[in-house]
């Protein structure tokens, strides 16, 4: 029935699977682990931001100009939302001040392509805290600088999406986003969108 080479060709078979079957298994503890590890980094990222940002970015005083919701992974032509936007109701650019969300020192300042005038600044645990198409700085705001919660960094604008100096592209808002490193390095975004609603009530 199997014919002369038939019980070879049945081992090789077997031998092939095993291998086969191996392989996807030690890929698969490697992917879990992988996992399990950025989701440790995740929820320690989580346990940072609810302590460390004590302050709402847009003060008080223009708590009901702002108008809010969960954007995170909202399609986007560049790709799905990294973060939260807050939007002016009545889209006037350099009115609403931007203040910082936590302590932390200035990592980034300058134009970025999509995200316009910005700022990034990392607290002591390592979350970055990024704002995006602002209008203007907040004087003396460069790298290296220590901020503390609450501290002025700019004014909400439209800048972005297109060469430095890019304004009007789209309505004024802050885009606020959160980031954290894995255990190998890369840049995670945590959705902002609760702590957000957090800060505000604080
Ligand atoms: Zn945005």
């Amino acid at each position: 029935m199997l014919g002369k080479h038939g019980w070879i060709w049945t081992f090789a078979a077997l031998m092939l699977e095993a291998v086969i079957l191996n392989g996807l298994q030690q890929l698969n503890l490697r992917l879990s682990g992988e996992n399990s590890r950025n989701r440790a980094v995740f929820q320690a990222g989580e346990q940072y931001i609810a302590e460390e940002m004590k302050c709402f970015p847009i003060p008080i005083a223009y708590r009901d100009r702002i108008s809010y919701e969960d954007t995170y992974g909202a399609y986007r032509d560049n790709g799905s939302h990294e973060g939260c936007d807050l939007m002016d109701r009545e889209n006037a650019p350099g009115e609403i001040p931007v203040i910082s969300a936590a302590d932390g020192v200035v990592t980034n300042v300058g134009w970025l392509y999509l995200g316009g005038w910005r700022v990034g600044i990392t607290s002591a645990h390592g979350v970055y805290y990024y704002y995006a198409h602002l209008d203007s700085y907040a004087a003396g705001l460069a790298a290296g600088k220590e901020i503390k919660a609450g501290e002025l960094l700019g004014f909400m604008g439209n800048s972005g999406e297109g060469e430095e100096g890019t304004k009007g592209r789209f309505a004024t808002h802050l885009h606020f986003g959160l980031y954290m490193r894995d255990g190998e390095g890369n840049e995670k975004s945590i959705p902002p969108y609760s702590y957000l609603l957090e800060a505000e009530r604080e």
